[in-house]
């Protein structure tokens, strides 16, 4: 089923060069940078020796740009410079505005790639950004072979293509995050961290009338002690054989009593069990946690896309012959109302 077939395609021509300047593009909230975007650094790093990389960070607040600059260079020291963007038309992530100063910044640094993690903002910002730009971008990257060649999953993550990117620059790419962990040996404490270069870009000829067409109506978030869905080391996930958002309240206490998120499948969140946000797979959230366990998940090929590289997969179903136990670790053929109330009592408080 997975990663057996290695398929090879080529986009359009160009040479390949030795220098390489990568642009980073951030994402940050409440003055700290995304995980995410570490994994999208951790990528760009991988992209040559002689690889200059700078980070974008741009939103509406001095203060947040400026933590968020201090904890990008601590974690990843090899930036060679920070590039802030300060206006009020970046204090959302509409992609018209974050396209636009994309396509500026580019036009200041000559880059040869840019680069960003494979995110809801991630996968709306970049491929206008490559429109202004007039190339081709290359999505959902898991491999880096060199500056030019990258590895992405197809068919529902059954299959990797090889894809030598031969267009002009600068080569666009998301990359997906659970691929390219952070090292964090060579980072140093903010505190005492050498001064990070930071650039300041002037957006004052960012396009108002492109930008003006769409306009930010607000955010509906889910507060959550839980960890985040994307990043955390345990995920609890749930199907449609928990029959009710009631019966998922038992996954958020498995959750909470080890210490880790509740993700969804499809089946279930159409159900209207949980909140979309929730869904991991193909069209969801792509996760590998160190454990995941799914109870009542049938293990589709759409869901498998989403958690598959999870280091340890439990597996919970009444069906031995479900999907889900060809790529579990450990597997429980049973009822899951008759065992979650049983981990429950038995597994101590976190
Ligand atoms: P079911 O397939 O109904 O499976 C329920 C499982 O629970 C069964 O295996 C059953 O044996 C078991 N069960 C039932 N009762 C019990 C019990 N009491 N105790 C223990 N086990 C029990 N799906 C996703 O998850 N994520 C996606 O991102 C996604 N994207 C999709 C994109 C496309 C284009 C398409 C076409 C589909 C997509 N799907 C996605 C849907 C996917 O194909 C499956 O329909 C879905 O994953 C099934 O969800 P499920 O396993 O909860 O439900």
């Amino acid at each position: 089923l997975h990663k057996s077939l290695l398929g090879y395609r080529s986009l359009n021509c160009a040479s390949s060069r030795r220098h390489i300047s990568t642009l980073v593009i951030s994402e940050h909230e409440g003055g700290s940078l995304k995980g995410s975007s570490l994994n999208a650094l951790a990528a760009a790093s991988l992209l040559g020796e002689k690889n200059s990389v700078s980070l974008l960070v741009a939103g509406s607040s001095s203060e947040s740009l400026e933590s968020v600059a201090k904890q990008a260079f601590s974690s990843c020291p090899f930036i060679s410079q920070v590039l802030v963007a300060e206006s009020d038309k970046l204090k959302h992530p509409l992609a018209e505005a974050w396209a636009e100063l994309i396509l500026l910044a580019q036009q200041q640094g000559k880059y040869t790639h840019v680069m960003a993690a494979s995110t809801s903002f991630g996968k709306n910002v970049l491929p206008r950004a490559a429109a202004l730009l007039n190339v081709s971008p290359i999505s959902d990257v898991v491999k880096v072979m060199d500056e030019r060649t990258f590895v992405r999953p197809i068919y529902a993550g059954n299959a990797l293509s090889t894809v030598k990117y031969k267009g002009n620059e600068p080569c666009l790419v998301t990359v997906r995050p659970t691929s390219f962990p952070v090292d964090t040996s060579d980072s140093v404490n903010c505190a005492s961290s050498p001064a990070c270069p930071v650039t300041t870009l002037d957006v004052t000829d960012l396009n108002s009338e492109i930008i003006d067409k769409s306009t930010w109506l607000g955010q509906v978030s889910q507060q959550s002690e839980r960890p985040d869905l994307g990043s955390a080391k345990v995920v609890i996930s749930g199907g449609r054989a928990l029959k009710s958002k009631e019966n998922f309240k038992m996954l958020e206490l498995l959750a909470d009593k080890m210490g880790g998120a509740v993700g969804a499948t499809r089946a279930a969140v159409d159900a209207g069990y949980v909140p979309n946000d929730m869904q991991v797979g193909q069209t969801g959230k792509i996760v590998a946690p160190q454990l995941y366990v799914a109870i009542g998940v049938s293990g589709a090929i759409q869901h498998l896309a989403g958690m598959k590289d999870s280091k340890v997969i439990v597996a919970i179903n009444k069906d031995p012959d479900a999907p889900i136990f060809q790529v579990a670790d450990y597997g429980l053929a049973g009822d899951l109302f008759e065992i979650i109330p049983e981990l429950l009592e038995k597994l101590p408080e976190k």
